[in-house]
């Protein structure tokens, strides 16, 4: 009897071994599925010095409505005449902010009293007080332009992002509104795509590539009245962390050579792109710019904002 008991038992437990084992593989086939199909370009996970984290993945932003009573300004782009008289005219960018390393940016900008733009991602602006305060700081610098980098910075998610040109007009006018909320003056006249090195000015005609029919959005947005603007070379670093890989002085090198070769997109102006979070603390991020504008200012390089390129 005893045995019979047992072994009914030990069958038992063999069952419920066998069914948890079989939904074992079920979640793992599950994760594999996910993880290929629902993600396909870059998507990284900034880890920030205050142990928040800054995460372009996955998640999806809700459709945004365009406020209908705003009556927005048609664009009104003055060229600053001025900088025509300079033979080399550099324009600091940089992107991604507000995050941290923005706030050692905007103090280098004002000890060094040398204009620059940043691009700023909506969604990162609403992400706390403290964001909202140095989006507000940079407003309130006159040497610095604020732009629009997107409101979702397409969330890394680019192919999905980029397939449909009402989404990415939708992303880049919600972050317009809350530009236009905090300074009406440059509506529409200045964008940067996210993740996308494009052109779309009067002058200058850029496509990205790697991604089917992308340019439809960039043509949308044109149609619609933005300008965008990319770049001539990028400050890279590494995806991991943030941290840049080249000296400042090599960078300087670097621009020196690009501008003789006269491989900018505007001969004598040169639109270098950086990242707000290398330039923070842990990199040392204020002795690092302030040593790239030195170096610059050394080689005879003069500083604007992309409102006289
Ligand atoms: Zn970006």
């Amino acid at each position: 009897m005893y045995s019979l008991y047992k072994n009914n038992y030990n069958n038992f437990l063999h069952y419920i071994h066998k069914v948890y084992q079989i939904k074992k593989l079920f979640l793992y086939i599950f994760f594999l599925f996910f993880a290929t199909s629902s993600h396909i370009s870059a998507s990284w996970v900034i880890i920030n010095d205050d142990g928040t984290t800054d995460i372009y993945i996955q998640k999806e932003t809700k459709p945004y409505k365009i406020k209908e009573d705003k009556k927005k300004p048609t664009i009104n782009i003055t060229k600053n005449l001025k900088s025509k008289s300079s033979k080399k005219v550099i324009y600091l960018t940089f992107d991604d902010g507000p995050l941290l390393g923005s706030n050692n940016i905007i103090t280098v900008l004002q000890e060094e009293n040398v204009e620059a733009t940043m691009f700023m991602v909506g969604k990162h602006i609403q992400k706390s007080k403290s964001r909202k305060k140095i989006f507000q700081r940079a407003l309130n610098e006159p040497l610095i332009l604020v732009a629009n980098h997107t409101y979702s910075h397409a969330n890394g998610r680019y192919k999905h992002f980029y397939s449909n040109s009402e989404r990415v007009l939708l992303d880049i006018q919600h972050m317009d509104d809350i530009l236009f909320e905090n300074d009406p003056k440059y509506l529409m006249a200045y964008c940067r795509l996210a993740g996308r090195n494009v052109f779309r000015l009067p002058s200058i005609k850029r496509d990205d590539y790697g991604i089917k029919n992308e340019s439809e959005a960039y043509n949308a947005l044109w149609d619609a009245g933005y300008h965008i603007y990319g770049w001539d070379y990028q400050w890279s670093y590494n995806p991991k962390n943030g941290e840049i890989y080249k000296s400042p002085y090599e960078l300087a090198q670097v621009i020196e050579r690009i501008h003789k070769k006269g491989k900018t997109r505007t001969k004598g102006k040169f639109i270098l792109l950086m990242h707000d979070f290398s330039f923070r603390d842990k990199f040392d991020g204020k002795e690092i710019l302030r040593t790239l504008i030195q170096e610059l200012k050394y080689l005879g390089w003069k500083f604007k904002t992309l409102t006289s390129y």
